[in-house]
């Protein structure tokens, strides 16, 4: 039987979870092959359907654009993905029916607690976006015991409509706009804006020395968030090790064996020093 799983994606020439799926297999013994898969919007659906439920591939993770096709194709979904409205893990149950979960929300949180020591219970959280990944955080945040969050979003009807999927639950959407001090102590990047080189429109209110900001982003070069940080003797953090937590949290799905994540974020962000 094939051992096959696969990021699927598009763009995904420049995916690291074959990378990091690879380390995973080495170390805990687990027989895996994993692959990356282009994709078409069109062809998505039907393609991810064939291949789990034929057995090509038991599994597969899914990046942008498809997180929202991919929740759409499950027959089975768990709490968090059902909450987030947007998937990132797929696999085929044993009644061979397709099932998804969002394992962003705790790939960040578990990077942020058990990587950078963050204590988050009574933290006040400011999170900047309200698409699909910031969907998929609230959960594990409130878990976590913090005071409150605040969703600012360019448009607003966007945060709201999250806030309205946790009713009297300590958060709160508003334009940016509307972001006041005192400094947050958690100010997390969750919008794309960082990919086109942009900082969201945050007022420096919101942040002090004390702050920690996360840019959910990652790459060679710093974000314009993690300078913006910096300039305010902020602590900055970008997101290589959410990515990295994502996929030890799929991995743990897919095959019951939680891997080690210490070394290849090691290794991948000593490659990543400019
Ligand atoms: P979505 O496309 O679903 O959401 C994008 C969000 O960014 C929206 O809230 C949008 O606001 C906002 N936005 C886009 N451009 C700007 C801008 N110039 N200024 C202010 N706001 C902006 O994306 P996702 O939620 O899927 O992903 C968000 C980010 O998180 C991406 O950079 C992605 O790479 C990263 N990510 C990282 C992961 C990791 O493992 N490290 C995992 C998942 C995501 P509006 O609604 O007003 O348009």
């Amino acid at each position: 039987m094939s051992l096959l799983y696969r990021v699927t994606g598009n763009p995904i020439k420049h995916s690291l979870s074959p990378r990091i799926h690879a380390h995973f297999a080495q170390v805990t013994g687990e027989p895996i092959e994993y692959t990356a898969q282009l994709e078409e919007a069109e062809t998505f659906t039907d393609n991810l359907r064939r291949q789990l439920t034929s057995g090509e591939i038991l599994g597969s993770n899914v990046t942008l654009p498809f997180k929202e096709l991919a929740w759409a194709l499950a027959e089975v979904r768990t709490a968090r993905a059902e909450t987030a409205g947007a998937a990132n893990t797929l696999w085929l149950n044993d009644a061979g029916q397709i099932c998804a979960d969002n394992t962003d929300g705790i790939g960040l949180l578990t990077d942020l607690k058990n990587n950078l020591g963050l204590e988050l219970e009574n933290r006040r959280v400011l999170i900047l976006g309200a698409g699909g990944a910031v969907r998929g955080v609230i959960q594990p945040m409130l878990d976590a015991g913090v005071t409150e969050v605040i969703i600012a979003n360019r448009s607003v009807e966007r945060a709201q409509a999250i806030v309205d999927i946790f009713p009297g639950a300590p958060l709160k959407a508003i334009s940016y706009a509307e972001i006041t001090g005192p400094a947050f102590d958690l100010i997390v990047n969750g919008t794309s804006a960082s990919i086109g080189g942009e900082l969201p429109p945050v007022p420096d209110a919101a942040i002090d020395a004390n702050t920690c900001g996360y840019d959910m982003m990652y790459g060679a070069t710093k974000t314009p968030f993690c300078e913006w940080c910096e300039a305010h003797n902020a602590r900055a953090i970008d997101g290589l090790g959410m990515l990295v937590e994502q996929a030890a949290e799929s991995f743990f799905i897919w095959r019951g064996v939680k891997p080690e994540t210490a070394a290849i974020l090691a290794e991948l962000r000593s490659e990543l020093q400019p």
